[in-house]
């Protein structure tokens, strides 16, 4: 099989573009490393079977040959850098997935998109179930990512509604590991960062929003799963085990050993106040479940980021 997975060189689809090469798929990547990096991949190219394209997607992609599998993960994911880049998220979750999409249909591969918890917004509901639509505002400082993915989901039904093709959208909740960025501004790499490099944690609000939180390895299982099943609707995949962002810095604290202290900063606007994925859609279809628990998450990603840190030295942690 042939597999193209567009935000290959980020985070998440890196971790992919292995498990895929693991299964013995030839492994496209395509990104314009707008927030990922060369790094990620870098010990992939030596593998006769992946291949790399420098292209931003959402611009038409032209790729030659079969395309059996096509997932669409290219985007600026955390708040930080969606902020940064609010128009390049409105057209790589627009343009980008109506150009995958075509590609997909041309090729008349499978199609998987990765959307996200923040489809919806501040839940009213909790946990979130698949079945709630979410209460985003569009115009907020996080709506040109809310609003995007929305319309990925959008599209993707409409094309396999009106074309056929064979879609899937997972509803990713926050997932953590290897690879994220120090400077992406997301809570786990700032508390890691601050915490190794002996300084206050930088809590948010009052640090009484949860968060679940999944380790990577436990997300593209489902991911993989998802892919080859008979279903099309959206699912959640995360881990339902929440915690108060308070409670996540005082764990951080404790695994690093060290004696730092927390200081409070603005909530940002708009900011969930609480998250925690119903999995039981997963648990059903799938098969899936989790199966590593934050303490042994934690331990790895610590590992990842105290080599982070001693490479890059003091460089801050980028705050909203
Ligand atoms: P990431 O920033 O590490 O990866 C995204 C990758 O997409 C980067 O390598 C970036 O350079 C690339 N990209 C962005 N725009 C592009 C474009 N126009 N053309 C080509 N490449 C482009 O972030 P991530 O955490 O790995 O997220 C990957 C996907 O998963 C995103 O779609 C994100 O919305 C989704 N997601 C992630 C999480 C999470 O907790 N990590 C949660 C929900 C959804
Ligand atoms: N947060 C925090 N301190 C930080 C970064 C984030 O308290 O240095 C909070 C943020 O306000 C949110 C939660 O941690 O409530 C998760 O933030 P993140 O940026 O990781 O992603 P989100 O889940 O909001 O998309």
């Amino acid at each position: 099989m042939r597999t193209l997975i567009t935000g290959g060189g980020g985070f998440i689809g890196s971790h992919l573009c292995e498990r895929f090469l693991a299964e013995g798929h030839e492994v496209v990547a395509v990104d314009n490393f707008i927030t990922g990096r060369p790094e990620n991949i870098a010990h992939l190219n030596a593998n006769s079977r992946f291949k790399f394209i420098h292209h931003d997607v959402s611009c038409p992609l032209d790729v030659d040959g079969p395309v059996d599998n096509v997932l669409h993960f290219a985007s600026p994911a955390s708040p930080v850098d969606y902020l940064n880049y609010p128009i390049q998220t409105l057209k790589v979750g627009s343009l980008g997935t109506h150009n995958t999409l075509g590609l997909a249909k041309a090729k008349n591969a499978r199609y998987l998109m990765a959307s996200t918890s923040e489809v919806y917004g501040d839940p009213e509901i909790h946990p979130q179930r698949e079945e709630y639509w979410g209460n985003v505002n569009p115009i907020g400082i996080r709506g040109c990512y809310d609003e995007a993915k929305r319309f990925s989901e959008a599209i993707v039904m409409a094309y396999h509604r009106y074309h056929g093709l064979n879609t899937h959208i997972v509803r990713i909740f926050n997932t953590y590991g290897e690879r994220m960025r120090l400077d992406d501004g997301r809570v786990l790499p700032n508390f890691m960062g601050q915490a190794i490099r002996g300084e206050p944690l930088t809590v948010y609000g009052d640090g009484s929003q949860t968060r679940s939180f999944c380790y990577v390895s436990d997300l593209v299982e489902g991911i993989y799963r998802l892919l080859f099943a008979d279903f099309h609707e959206p699912v959640n995949l995360g881990n339902p085990s929440e915690i108060t962002i308070l409670e996540f810095a005082k764990e951080i604290m404790a695994l690093t050993g060290g004696q730092v202290s927390i200081v409070y900063k603005d909530l940002p606007q708009d900011d969930p106040k609480v998250r925690q994925p119903d999995i039981s859609r997963a648990r059903q279809i799938l098969g899936w479940e989790p199966k590593v628990d934050r303490r042994e998450g934690l331990d790895r990603t610590l590992r990842y980021f105290q080599e982070q840190v001693s490479r890059q030295g003091k460089s801050p942690s980028v705050c909203l």
